[in-house]
């Protein structure tokens, strides 16, 4: 009889192959449950490691230097550049950008940039799949993308993206460049202790802290986003969702934490609005536009910086209301009093894209 399971080597490509795992995902019945993040798990319980490898200043200052640069990449990178599409740039540059945001080890910049669209679209009603509203503060921070679910990429929420061959092989073997940079860092780890042994420095301790203890934190980082910036903060702008804005936030994430800013306008590359919002992030990009790396960032409207009075058709953005038949009728009756020209076709439409596209 002939052997149809599946030979080791199919094995461990599936592993490392997430859209094949998430197909195998959605074939099961329970679409909510959560399925166990076996490498988040070893990643945290690995961080104990540090009391064993030991302290060099050296491996501490590669774990804050990619803890900041992979944040960057997130912030920067995934979410004001593929999920927002804020500026523009060339192919090979988006490509380099994908892979310093794909080092950060939070999915392919496909499947981030689909959920966090949604996000916007469906802020704090019970379609959101991070809300601390909704499902509390952990489901927000960080269950809701072990539930079946989400593990897939929705590529028909970012079909700007997945015409790009090179971006959708990132966002399928989304494992390859963080395992890469943990392999390269041990290598580093190695070198420096053979040939600069008064740095007090190892593979295993310069993997532990530049990979694991780095990648963890990170992770938490920009989880805080999705839980605390949602609970946590001033609110400038009436938004319908209940993001915040905080300094503490901002500082942590680049300047990620003037979410409320963000929510009320998600186009601008700026997302602290004022000088005194402190948003590293946005300096990072002004100077790549310098070295013409990329162009067109888009401003914050005038409108937006005036001693604040929120005009009532400010308050959504047309492309962020993209609400479900269940509850559709209250969110729109609702709007319709606040926004004039909003009609039932408005309503209905699903426009699943960025406000522009790259060039390339
Ligand atoms: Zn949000
Ligand atoms: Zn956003």
């Amino acid at each position: 009889m002939e052997n149809t399971s599946p030979s080791f080597a199919s094995k461990v490509i599936t592993w490392f192959d997430t859209h094949a795992q998430a197909k195998a995902e959605l074939g099961h019945t329970d679409q909510e449950k959560w399925i166990f993040p076996f490498p988040f798990a070893l990643m945290s319980v690995s961080t104990v490691a540090v009391f064993f490898v030991g302290f060099s200043w050296v491996a501490f200052s590669v774990a804050v230097f990619l803890y900041g640069v992979r944040m960057f990449g997130i912030t920067g990178v995934y979410h004001r550049y593929f999920s927002h599409k804020t500026y523009k740039t060339s192919r090979w540059f988006q490509f380099a950008l994908a892979l310093l945001g794909n080092s950060a080890a939070e999915r392919g910049p496909l499947w981030w940039a689909a959920h966090h669209r949604h996000h916007h679209r469906f802020s704090d009603t019970r379609e959101d799949t991070h809300s601390p509203s909704q499902k509390g503060f952990w489901d927000a921070h960080m269950l809701w993308w072990s539930r079946r679910k989400n593990v897939a990429t929705r590529l028909d929420l970012v079909p700007d993206l997945a015409k790009y061959p090179e971006l959708m092989f990132l966002d399928r073997f989304d494992s390859v460049v963080p395992l890469t940079m943990g392999a390269s860092l041990a290598v580093l780890g190695m070198f420096l202790h053979r040939y600069f042994p008064a740095l007090g420095t190892n593979g295993l301790q310069m993997f532990v802290w530049g990979f694991v203890v780095s990648t963890v934190v990170l992770f938490h980082g920009v989880a805080t986003i999705n839980s605390l910036s949602h609970v946590y903060g001033s609110r400038r702008f009436q938004t319908t969702d209940t993001s915040r804005n905080n300094w503490f936030l901002a500082l942590i994430t680049l300047g990620e934490g003037w979410h409320n800013n963000h929510h009320h306008y998600c186009n601008s590359t700026r997302q602290g609005f004022f000088w005194w919002e402190i948003d590293i992030t946005f300096y990072g990009l002004k100077l790549l536009e310098k070295l013409g790396l990329v162009w067109d960032l888009k401003p914050v409207p005038q409108r937006l910086l005036r001693p604040l009075r929120t005009p009532a058709n400010e308050t959504v953005r047309p492309h962020e209301v993209v609400p479900e038949p269940a509850f559709a009728k209250t969110r729109i009756a609702g709007l319709a009093g606040l926004l004039p020209g909003l009609t039932s076709p408005l309503a209905t439409q699903v426009p699943a894209r960025g406000p522009d596209l790259p060039n390339s």
